[in-house]
């Protein structure tokens, strides 16, 4: 079969025995993706074991769990609860604390402060910048929310009345104000609009500035919004955005490709009523593929990358794989994912490239919507 080792950029052929009696010539190996964005529930919603299962389904073996969850992710006895509920898992569990809670990163299991599903403003991020420890990465979930709008202006949708520049104000808001609060190293999520990545050239002058974006935001405009699950924060930009979205991605001005994968197991089909996000986390790898048509780009921009962002060391061994079919044309059916969330923007959309299966550990743990080894449920 063919390999690729995106740490040292290399292709090799290596036989290797698969759970399955299948002609591996069409099949490719590589490492395992890291997801620096996704989001589990709780109490009802999204749990550690069927969240484990979609992102193994999808081909990720590792992820940065964001803190606003039920109840969020901001004192010690709720992250106790969540590694409880995280043992045992195949997936390795990171989280990101609230920047504005009791909880401090410890560049482990701990790695990062984010803004993500608070509502803040200048003076609480002010405050909280104040008061942190300077050398953790602030992942920034970039909106002024005085502004409020669940679409962009420009987009012909009910609530279309959030600024497009009210992403690139807010990347510029927390990242000087970090930099003033002696903070050095800043990540953007979910990159939006063509305004935020121009700006990403400013700030880097002043901070090490990294940031992602999501399959939606590659894949969608505005003018594809359908239905109350295309309800995503931010919001999906014009077409020109979607463009240099991808040109950035292409010209390494986007570092990481990440999933914002954002569960809910019932959305309301009233826009106004419906909270914000898509599942996506399944499919996620076959839309980057689909979009940007580089497997060596994709893959690096979920292995290498989002490690390096994470300050963690790892290497290719052979020993965790995930095998990919990259010609294999599929259409997404929402109903058989194995997340809770239902709402999943991708549903019914053909997409080229699948996940096929998944090695841990030097364990076959899942091919082709199976489950070979079984994990402790939550
Ligand atoms: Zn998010």
């Amino acid at each position: 079969m063919k390999i690729y080792d995106p740490f040292r950029k290399r292709w090799f052929e290596e036989e290797i025995k698969l759970p399955i009696n299948v002609r591996a010539e069409a099949l490719i190996a590589t490492f395992p993706f890291v997801d620096l964005h996704t989001h589990v529930r709780l109490n009802g919603g999204e749990d550690y074991f069927s969240l484990s299962r979609a992102a193994i389904a999808g081909g990720f073996l590792r992820l940065v769990i964001q803190p606003n969850t039920s109840p969020p992710l901001d004192d010690v006895d709720v992250l106790q609860e969540h590694e409880r509920l995280a043992r045992g898992k195949d997936v390795r569990y990171h989280w990101a604390v609230s920047l504005f809670g009791n909880l401090e990163p410890d560049g482990k299991k701990v790695v990062a402060y984010s803004t993500d599903g608070f509502r803040y403003d200048h003076v609480s991020l002010d405050d909280a910048l104040s008061r942190k420890r300077k050398k953790a990465v602030i992942f920034d979930h970039s909106q002024v929310h005085e502004l409020e709008g669940i679409f962009y202006k420009g987009a012909s949708l009910l609530g279309a009345s959030r600024p497009i520049s009210n992403e690139a104000i807010a990347m510029v808001r927390t990242v000087l104000t970090g930099v003033e609060n002696g903070f050095e190293r800043f990540h953007i999520q979910h990159l939006s609009t063509k305004l935020a990545v121009e700006t990403l050239d400013y700030l880097r002058k002043y901070a090490y500035v990294t940031c992602e974006v999501t399959p939606h935001h590659l894949f969608f405009s505005w003018q594809d919004v359908k239905n109350a699950d295309f309800k995503i924060n931010p919001p999906l930009g014009s077409e020109e955005d979607r463009r240099a979205l991808i040109s950035a991605v292409k010209d390494g001005i986007i570092n990481v490709l990440a999933t914002d994968h954002a569960p809910h197991s019932e959305k309301p089909s009233d826009f106004m009523e419906a909270p914000f996000g898509t599942s996506n986390i399944e499919m996620a790898f076959s839309v980057f593929y689909t979009v940007l048509e580089d497997l060596e780009l994709v893959v690096d921009k979920l292995t290498v990358e989002p490690l390096k962002i994470l300050n963690l060391q790892e290497k290719f061994t052979g020993q965790d794989l995930v095998v990919i079919d990259p010609e294999m044309e599929w259409i997404v059916d929402a109903g058989s994912l194995f997340t809770k969330g239902k709402n999943c923007v991708f549903n019914g959309v053909k997409l080229k490239g699948k996940v096929l299966g998944v090695r841990k550990s030097g364990k076959w743990i899942y091919w082709d919507g199976e489950f070979l080894e079984s994990e402790v449920p939550a």
